[in-house]
């Protein structure tokens, strides 16, 4: 990561899109501190507030979806996040339409960002114990299919250029977290305990705070030891020649 941020001479724009609060810290929040520490601006987009994320009936989906975006907020706060938006699709049903792709398109023109982060949709399963979220997969293949050819080609959804003035944008890099398939290894140690802390602040999402963080821990790597454990995030690295 060192050499990236070295080759990064000028501070960049730095969009996440993802599906979730809580996803941008869960998947990669280390890296996104190591970002804005180093002087990069960082935007979310989040296409819902995550009002299903709870198991409780009786949970009214309005209100929840406001704790999640307070929650949000102060995630992205203790990462030093700049800006956070959210799409308000509804949580659970994303699919990845041509009205979506419209919409993240949309974003990409406005943001302009040099470097894009979303999610990896080809992963369906985690090794024996997790099925990936619907909207995870949906999300990362509705950004991926924006960023390639739909924003950087004025034939796709010409109104946004006609009506809106967006002109034509295209990252210059595209960084997929969440991914089973990486080419890219980023050693985070010294943020793990950040990260940690901006996950514990989605509360709602979070029935024992402490089991987490012991949780979170464990995921160091294997050629860790006492003395010197070590940390990681892994992305899909994508950079437009
Ligand atoms: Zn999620």
């Amino acid at each position: 990561m060192q050499s990236v941020l070295e080759s990064w001479k000028e501070p960049k724009r730095i969009l996440v899109i993802l599906a979730h609060p809580d996803d941008p810290e869960f998947f990669c929040g280390a890296t996104i501190a190591r970002w804005t520490d180093a002087g990069h601006t960082v935007v979310y987009w989040l296409l819902t507030c995550g009002d299903k994320g709870a198991a409780d009936p009786d949970v009214v989906p309005s209100e929840l979806c406001g704790d999640r975006r307070q929650e949000q907020r102060n995630a992205a706060a203790v990462l030093g996040v700049h800006e956070i938006y959210f799409l308000d699709y509804p949580d659970g049903y994303l699919v990845p339409d041509l009205a979506l792709r419209k919409d993240i398109t949309r974003i990409i023109r406005k943001e302009r960002p040099d470097v894009l982060v979303t999610c990896d949709p080809k992963t369906l399963y985690v090794g024996g114990e997790r099925i990936n979220h619907p909207d995870h997969r949906a999300a990362g293949q509705a950004v991926l299919d924006a960023v390639f050819p739909a924003a950087g080609n004025p034939l796709y959804f010409p109104e946004l250029m006609r009506d809106e003035g967006l002109q034509p944008h295209t990252p210059a890099e595209v960084w997929i977290c969440g991914t089973l398939d990486p080419n890219f290894t980023h050693v985070v140690t010294d943020l793990w305990e950040r990260k940690i802390r901006a996950v514990q602040q989605h509360a709602s999402q979070i029935s024992d705070p402490e089991n987490l963080a012991k949780r979170l821990r464990s995921r160091h790597t294997p050629d860790t030891t006492l003395e010197n454990p070590r940390y990681e995030e892994v992305f899909r690295r994508i950079i437009f020649s």
